[in-house]
C-alpha cells in the first residue's frame, strides 16, 4: 500500500476513534469494557501530525467525501467497493502497488486493498 493511503487509512482510524471518545454513551461503554479513554489529547495530536504528511490534495478530497459519505476510505473485498458494492475493474488491483491512490469510479470514495 502506498505512503499516501496508508496515511488516509490510519486518519479515517484515528477520526472514528475520537468520535467513539468524545460520544459520551460510547465512550462510557468503552470505560465498562475495561479500556481507558484518556488519550483524546494524543488522539488528536497524532491527527494532526498525520495530517501534515498528507498531500493536500489527498486531504481536500477526504475531507468532502467524508462530508459527503461519512467514510471515505472504503477496503475492497472481492472485487466489490464496500462503500457502494460496485463492482471494481481487475485492471484496478494490477496498479495498486504502484504510487496511487485509487478511486471507485461509480462512488468516488477512495480505496484500499486490506
Ligand atoms: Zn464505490
Amino acid at each position: 500500500m502506498n505512503q499516501q493511503l496508508q496515511l488516509l487509512v490510519a486518519i479515517q482510524d484515528l477520526e472514528q476513534m475520537i468520535r467513539d471518545t468524545e460520544d459520551e454513551t460510547r465512550a462510557r461503554e468503552f470505560t465498562e469494557m475495561g479500556f481507558t479513554l484518556n488519550g483524546l489529547d494524543n488522539l488528536k495530536k497524532s491527527l494532526i501530525e498525520l495530517e501534515t504528511q498528507l498531500d493536500p490534495r489527498h486531504r481536500n478530497y477526504y475531507r468532502k467525501l467524508t462530508q459527503k459519505f461519512g467514510h471515505a476510505v472504503v477496503p475492497v473485498i472481492g472485487n466489490l467497493c464496500m462503500g457502494c458494492f460496485a463492482n471494481i475493474p481487475s485492471s484496478f488491483v494490477s496498479v495498486t502497488h504502484e504510487n496511487k491512490v485509487l478511486h471507485c469510479e461509480n462512488c468516488g470514495r477512495i480505496l484500499y486493498w486490506p
